[in-house]
């Protein structure tokens, strides 16, 4: 039996209205794509290609072996219309827009692909990297390229997660559903051969265990495979909590797992790595979720990398709604303004919530069929007939801390979240925050959810952290000294820098 692992505090959404439905629905080729060349793990690319150049989707458009990046591809058959530098996600990036012929076929890496099984570890590495796959992850897949921030033969640990815990997820059996799951082993076996020294743990919630159901024979007979069941409660997908849960083991926070050796990817990551070895597929498609009550269908699409946002957005949302689009992850997840921007190969979820900018008095003692609350006081989480809604109305917005515990309480970390808030509010800004372990948080936003008196206590704790680094007092002093242990390793990793 696979042991079951959990990490402290947390929390468990259910049932909320939104989910996506199980339904794959295979996007139209989009007439026109705009492929920004900074992408997922890695720096900006050069670029391979000019205006009025005719391209082909498959084909690599910017590359940089020099720099920790991996290839970016035309996604679509067509002609180069403009390349651009725009402001992206707050870093200035060129654009590359290309224009359409309508057809849909895309070139391979490889035209005749040899038997995967046997492709040397050289080839095998060539073949991720040129399709794109490398740049997955939290820190890319390593390579004999320059594709993350460690080489293969150091990575000591490759945890391969997909589990319940987000307020919105895709179900695996949505993902498997045009594939085997011998695809996500053999995707398994595959990455093995590329950093043998590694143990793969395959992490899933109990609720996915059927998905797995007739590879136990083959997930037992390697000793470097191992499976552990993970709890469904947020934050679990984030990166400090896998390692934590799976391997037992902490990093600094704001450094990345790979400075301990330790590579992350997704299911359906694992999945893209087939198809680019087995398949020869390079990166050009996403399957993305659309969830949240603002959608009219909240469903899954299979989209070109590139297609714009306001392409997949446009009559999707339902009538009279002014949505806020969120990228990812409710809690935590970038606000996506400018639906002129396209899917990038980060993109797993895209969240639709209304926009609710009124105010409804005393809306937080009242009991709702709707609402969720931690204090389990409401008639939601009581009646699980009601599915729960969210929505970004602050619902009587800030009140006084009635000093319930119940931000300490949630949180992974261990921090005491109104005590850090009362004093950045009082601008006491010294070492007490450093010894209060501010820089521990690795900003779940789990804190400011469960707050009754709506206080944005994590909004409280990031600016603590930048007047804290203003004075001098920077994460690397604070954090650095709980880690004598593991510092020799940190400091050996090259790019261990904060991400
Ligand atoms: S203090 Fe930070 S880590 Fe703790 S719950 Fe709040 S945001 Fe999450
Ligand atoms: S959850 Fe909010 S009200 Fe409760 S102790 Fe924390 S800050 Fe205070």
């Amino acid at each position: 039996m696979p042991k079951h692992v959990a990490f402290r505090g947390g929390y468990r959404f259910t049932n909320f209205q939104g989910q996506p439905e199980n339904i794959i629905e295979e996007f139209f080729v989009p007439n026109i794509v705009r492929i920004p060349l900074i992408q997922g793990f890695g720096s900006e690319l050069d670029c391979l290609i000019k205006v009025g150049d005719r391209v082909f989707a498959g084909q690599i458009i910017a590359r940089n072996d020099q720099n920790i990046s991996s290839p970016i591809h035309a996604t679509i058959n067509g002609i180069v219309s403009d390349i651009r530098r725009i402001n992206y996600f707050g870093q200035n990036c060129a654009i590359v827009t290309i224009k359409g012929d309508g057809s849909s076929e895309y070139k391979k890496i490889q035209e005749k692909p040899a038997n995967w099984q046997e492709l040397s570890i050289e080839d095998i590495e060539e073949k991720l990297y040129l399709s794109g796959v490398s740049a997955l992850g939290y820190s890319g897949i390593p390579s004999q390229f320059n594709s993350s921030i460690i080489k293969p033969n150091e990575v000591k640990n490759i945890i391969v997660y997909m589990s319940d815990s987000d307020p919105f997820n895709i179900s695996p059996e949505l993902l498997f559903s045009d594939k085997s799951v011998q695809n996500l082993y053999d995707g398994v076996i595959i990455l093995h051969k590329i950093m043998p020294n590694a143990t793969v743990y395959i992490a899933t919630s109990r609720n996915y265990r059927n998905i797995l159901d007739g590879l136990d024979d083959q997930l037992n007979k390697n000793d470097w495979l191992k499976y552990r069941y993970l709890r469904s409660k947020y934050p679990q997908n984030h990166e400090a909590m896998l390692v934590q849960t799976v391997l037992k083991q902490k990093f600094p926070y704001g450094y990345s797992s790979a400075s301990i050796g330790t590579i992350i990817l997704d299911f359906q990551s694992v999945l893209h790595v087939y198809e680019a070895i087995v398949e020869s597929k390079p990166l050009i498609e996403r399957t993305i979720a659309l969830c949240g009550s603002a959608w009219q269908k909240p469903s899954i699409v299979k989209v070109r990398i590139g297609t714009i946002l306001d392409d997949i957005v446009h009559s999707r949302i339902k009538d009279g709604i002014k949505p806020r689009f969120i990228l990812n992850n409710l809690l935590m997840g970038t606000e996506l303004k400018d639906l002129s921007l396209p899917i990038d190969r980060s993109y797993s979820q895209i969240i639709a919530i209304p926009e609710d900018t009124e105010r409804e008095f005393l809306k937080f003692v009242r009991l709702g069929f709707r609402r969720d609350s931690y204090s389990r006081t409401f008639i939601s989480n009581f009646l699980p007939l009601f599915q729960k809604e969210f929505d970004t109305n602050k619902h009587g917005e800030e009140r006084p801390c009635i000093s319930c515990n119940y931000c300490e309480e949630v949180c992974p970390v261990g921090i005491i979240p109104h005590i850090l808030s009362k004093y950045v509010k009082r601008s006491i800004i010294d070492e007490t925050l450093a010894n209060l372990h501010i820089y521990d948080c690795i900003q779940c936003g789990l804190c400011s959810y469960v707050c009754p008196s709506k206080i944005p206590l994590v909004q409280h704790i990031k600016e603590g952290m930048e007047m804290l680094t203003e004075q001098g007092c920077t994460r690397d002093k604070c954090i650095l000294p709980h880690f004598d242990n593991i510092l020799g390793i940190v400091d050996s990793y090259r790019g261990a820098k904060e991400i």
